[in-house]
């Protein structure tokens, strides 16, 4: 009998296998195997990854592959849903590998691929801050900043699968490059990323700043952004009020164009920084139109770690039509 479910969130530092039982409808993970995907690049190295997390979980919870009914796999990239092949993902330097082929080959499992962003919404939608909502934004602003778009109740994939994409709305004509290979998007300036290169940049001009005895040369973590800023550290606090600035200005351009019942913000700065989503909140209604502010409501993520696996279970039945 086919009992369970397995999802997999595959991201730029971890891989997440989670076996979850397929009647439950809260989605509790039964049993979980977690690896750091950081120093395994490539198409190669990552399936292997991924595959020795599978055996893991099948053998940890004692699951034969005939009780599962579907795999839900969610990537940090860009997906050809149809045959589940990776067209790219650049934090784990994949391109064009047939993820969903070689997962059915060797499991017999039927499996669906998915962007880790639009599972994590879904997550978040059917069990999650987005319960009893319909029209959604979420963002999910870490090293990079995510987003998806949920009309009445599915994915807004758009013409070409790019819709949602708040992390490349251009903020600066004349600005940063951003990691697209475009210029003055708000990833630039909004992510986490963007608050550790703001801050390294005022280190090296010779500015001091305490971040410099946390990180001990190491990268600047959401952890170190947060001792600093309640060190009130002077540099951090200045680059992490820009970043809320822009964010907040993003989001209030998103609400206008939206006018979406709910905004859910998630993701490590989010998660982590209190103040940043609390300051975020109350600039982006302030600038906003008030027709669309009155409306719109915000919500922190609430699943975690978890939306992502939990979400890449459910995206089937929740995935687009647009
Ligand atoms: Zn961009």
């Amino acid at each position: 009998m086919k009992k369970y479910d397995i999802g997999i969130d595959l991201g730029g530092t971890k891989v997440l296998c989670a076996l979850i039982d397929k009647n439950d409808k809260e989605k509790k993970v039964l049993f979980e195997i977690k690896k750091k995907t950081k120093k395994e690049k490539g198409n190669k190295k990552v399936t292997a990854k991924l595959l020795e997390a599978l055996d893991e979980l099948f053998e940890i919870s004692n699951i034969k592959k005939e009780e599962v009914d579907s795999i839900g796999l969610a990537v940090a990239g860009q997906i050809e849903r149809t045959s589940g092949t990776v067209i790219d993902a650049c934090n784990l330097n994949l391109k064009n590998l047939e993820i969903k082929k070689i997962l059915e080959e060797k499991y017999l499992i039927k499996t669906n691929v998915f962007n880790d962003v639009e599972a994590a919404a879904i997550g978040e939608l059917v069990l999650g801050a987005g319960k009893n909502h319909n029209n959604i934004l979420c963002v999910f602003i870490g090293t990079g900043i995510g987003s998806s778009l949920i009309i009445n109740k599915k994915i807004y994939h758009g013409a070409s699968g790019s819709a949602g994409e708040i992390g490349h709305i251009i903020v600066d004509l004349n600005g940063r490059s951003c990691s697209c290979g475009g210029v003055g998007c708000l990833e630039a300036y909004a992510s986490r990323s963007a608050i550790e290169s703001r801050i390294q940049g005022a280190i090296k001009k010779g500015r001091k700043s305490i971040i410099t005895e946390l990180t001990q040369a190491q990268h600047i973590s959401t952890k170190y952004i947060k001792q600093a800023l309640d060190a009130h550290d002077e540099v951090t606090s200045q680059y992490v009020n820009e970043a809320i600035e822009y964010l907040s200005g993003g989001l209030a351009s998103a609400m206008n164009f939206f006018n979406p019942e709910l905004i859910i913000l998630g993701g490590g700065l989010i998660q982590g920084i209190d103040e940043i989503y609390l300051k975020t909140v109350k600039l982006a209604k302030a600038k906003a139109l008030k027709t669309a502010s009155e409306k719109t409501e915000f919500k922190k993520a609430q699943l975690g770690d978890y939306s992502g696996v939990i979400g890449a279970t459910l995206t089937e039945e929740y995935n687009n039509v647009f």
